[in-house]
């Protein structure tokens, strides 16, 4: 199996003293289709940055396709591409002109950088728009550039920083449908979300990075197997006593406040019977909540189980 990228003990520090990465180290496999899960201000993005050299790392390594990225820079640039999260393209170029001039900066041919321009602008749907400036673009159609532009030198390894963050569900759709084709086609692809769903969605491999550190890193559906509860907030319309003692070992239950108690289930129990019990017990429920969504619960109970909370 080829190792599409390793990295090894990074870690940076800013000017400022503060250390965005503490060490971390990650291999991604060719062909695979890799999340890097976090919070905002988790070291996503730090992590991109020192991969594709933007950002100065403080030490350790990064190998793209078996090769380091300093002693190999022609060579690695060329099996990358990067989407950055922010938009970074000239606004007053034309959209066909950006990929053109991207092409050419990885040594492509003219035609051939015209082709790929084309080829990637259709593909995108952004080809009836080759001639406006890029400016005049709507936000998903930038991002959609900046896409097109990444693929222009038809990169191994795709490397996307939260594609879709403020990108609208239907969007946010295709871009998925897009992604997983050209991951079919034999491109690697890692992308950093903050979306759980969206890594769900889309990738077979996942690392959780939070605070600069990997704090998981496994494959998708292992872990949704290990999201192992759920925590519900429940409403009464009249006073709750003492929580009595629930029959079951698996559920716990307390108290929020006089009218509001918190229960917490493991997964494979069935809810319906917590209900039962709730009704046995006499609690009253007139409405219910999840407390907190699935991503957040997950970042709890890893940060709790590595002892950093
Ligand atoms: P993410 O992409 O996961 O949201 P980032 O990698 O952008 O997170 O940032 C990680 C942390 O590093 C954040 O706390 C951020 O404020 C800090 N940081 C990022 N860039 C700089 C910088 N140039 N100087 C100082 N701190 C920075
Ligand atoms: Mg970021």
């Amino acid at each position: 199996m080829t190792t599409a990228i390793s990295i090894t003990d990074l870690k940076k520090t800013y000017v400022n003293g503060f250390e965005a990465l503490k060490g971390i180290s990650l291999e991604v496999q060719q062909g695979d289709f890799f999340a890097l899960l976090g919070p905002n201000g988790a070291g996503k993005s730090t992590t991109i940055g020192v991969i594709s050299t933007l950002v100065k790392r403080s030490s350790g390594s990064v190998k793209v396709f078996g090769k380091n990225v300093d002693t190999h820079v022609y060579d690695t640039k060329l099996d990358l591409g990067v989407v950055p999260q922010e938009i970074n393209f000239n606004q007053f170029e034309k959209v066909q002109d950006i990929v053109i001039t991207q092409a050419g900066y990885y040594g492509l041919p003219r035609t051939l950088a015209r082709e790929r321009a084309e080829k990637y602008l259709r593909k995108l749907g952004l080809w009836e728009k080759r001639n406006d400036r890029s400016r005049l673009l709507s936000g998903g159609m930038k991002r959609r550039l900046m896409i097109a532009r990444a693929l222009a030198h038809e990169p191994r390894l795709l490397i996307l920083d939260e594609p879709t963050a403020g990108v609208d569900i239907e969007l946010r759709r295709s871009m998925w449908e897009f992604l997983t084709e050209i991951n079919e086609g034999g491109t690697t692809i890692i992308l950093t979300t903050h979306y759980l769903e969206e890594a769900e969605q889309l990738c077979r491999n996942i690392a959780i990075i939070d605070e600069g550190l990997i704090i998981e890193n496994t494959s998708m559906r292992n872990l949704l197997e290990e999201l192992d509860s759920q925590t519900f907030i429940l409403d009464s319309p009249v006073e709750i006593g003492t929580v009595p003692n629930f029959n079951f070992k698996d559920v716990s239950v307390c108290k929020v406040d006089n009218k509001c108690i918190e229960v917490t289930i493991a997964a494979g129990r069935n809810v319906n019977e917590v209900f039962a019990e709730l009704d046995r017990l006499g609690i009253e429920v007139s409405s219910m909540r999840n407390k907190t969504n699935r991503l957040e619960q997950l970042f709890m109970s890893r940060l709790n189980e590595n002892g950093l909370k």
